[in-house]
C-alpha cells in the first residue's frame, strides 16, 4: 500500500480501514485522514458504498472535535483540509476501545436482557479490545493492564476523558434535539499526552431524533431501517442548525 496515490493532498495511503484512509501527513508528527464512504457493520461482513456519506461524518466529527477543544478536550485534529480529509496530530493509538452509554441498546440490551431505550441509572464506560481479528472482545481495566495494552493511569485518564466527554456531546446532541444513546471513542498517546483520536460520528453513535425516537446512525444501515444517508444529513443539519 505504500506510496500508492491517494487523491491530491493525500500523497500516499499507509494504511486503509474500514471507513477512514490513514495517509502520511505534512511531517513526521502528522497524518491525513480521510474519510471513505464505505459503511460496514458485523465486523465488516455488512458493507455498502454510500456515496456522500464520508464528507457527513467528515464534517460531523470535525464539528464535534471543534466544540470539544473549545471545552479543553485536546483532540488529533490540527486542521480541515478538505471535505473528506483531515490532517491530524500522528498518535499511537491505544489498542483500546472506550464505549459510553446512556440508554441500553445494541450488545448491550442483548447481553443483559435490557430492553433498548431503557435509561440507565448511571452512565457506564465499558473497554474492548481494537481487533478486527479478534472481533474486538470485551476486556476489563485488569486484564488490559495485565496484557500491557494499557497502563492503569491511562485507563483512569481515559476514563475520566470519556465520562467529560459524554456530558460536553450529550449537552451539544440535545441543544440540537438528538439523544445520544451510546458511543465508541479511541484514545492515542502524543507527546507523553493522551489526545482524543478516530472520530465521534453517526457510524460509532447511536443518536436517536427526540421527537420521533428515529434511528439517525449506523443502526439504519445494521437493521435496514431505511435511508441512512438521510439520518447522518438530519444530524449535521439538526447540530449546525442549533449551535
Ligand atoms: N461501536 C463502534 N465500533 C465498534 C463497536 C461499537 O463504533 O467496533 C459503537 C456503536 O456504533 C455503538 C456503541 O459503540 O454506538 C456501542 O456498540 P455496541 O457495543 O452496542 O455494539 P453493536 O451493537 O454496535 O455491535
Amino acid at each position: 500500500m505504500n506510496n500508492m496515490i491517494c487523491n491530491n493532498t493525500c500523497q500516499s495511503v499507509l494504511y486503509e480501514g474500514k471507513s477512514k484512509l490513514i495517509c502520511k501527513g505534512i511531517d513526521d508528527d502528522s497524518l491525513i485522514i480521510r474519510y471513505k464512504d464505505t459503511l460496514t457493520a458485523f465486523n465488516g461482513e455488512k458493507k455498502e458504498v454510500l456515496s456522500g456519506k464520508g464528507k457527513l461524518n467528515a464534517a460531523i466529527s470535525n464539528l464535534l472535535y471543534d466544540y470539544l477543544e473549545k471545552n479543553g478536550i485536546e483532540t488529533h485534529i490540527i486542521r480541515q483540509i478538505d471535505e473528506t480529509s483531515t490532517l491530524v496530530k500522528k498518535a499511537d493509538i491505544v489498542m483500546v476501545e472506550v464505549i459510553v452509554r446512556n440508554i441500553a441498546a445494541g450488545s448491550f440490551s442483548k447481553k443483559y436482557g435490557v430492553a433498548e431505550g431503557t435509561p440507565l441509572k448511571n452512565t457506564t464506560v465499558e473497554f474492548s479490545v481494537k481487533s478486527d481479528k479478534l472481533g474486538d472482545p470485551l476486556i476489563n481495566a485488569s486484564q488490559i493492564t495485565a496484557i500491557g495494552l494499557a497502563a492503569k493511569q491511562e485507563l483512569d485518564e481515559m476514563v475520566e476523558k470519556a465520562l467529560l466527554i459524554n456530558t460536553l456531546v450529550r449537552a451539544l446532541f440535545k441543544k440540537a434535539g438528538i439523544t445520544l444513546v451510546d458511543f465508541k471513542l479511541e484514545f492515542g498517546r502524543y507527546k507523553g499526552r493522551l489526545i482524543l483520536c478516530d472520530e465521534i460520528s453517526p457510524d460509532s453513535c447511536r443518536l436517536w431524533a427526540e421527537d420521533t425516537g428515529n434511528k439517525l446512525d449506523k443502526d439504519l444501515f445494521r437493521q435496514d431501517l431505511g435511508d441512512v444517508l438521510d439520518g447522518y444529513r438530519k444530524v449535521l443539519f439538526q447540530l449546525t442548525m442549533n449551535n
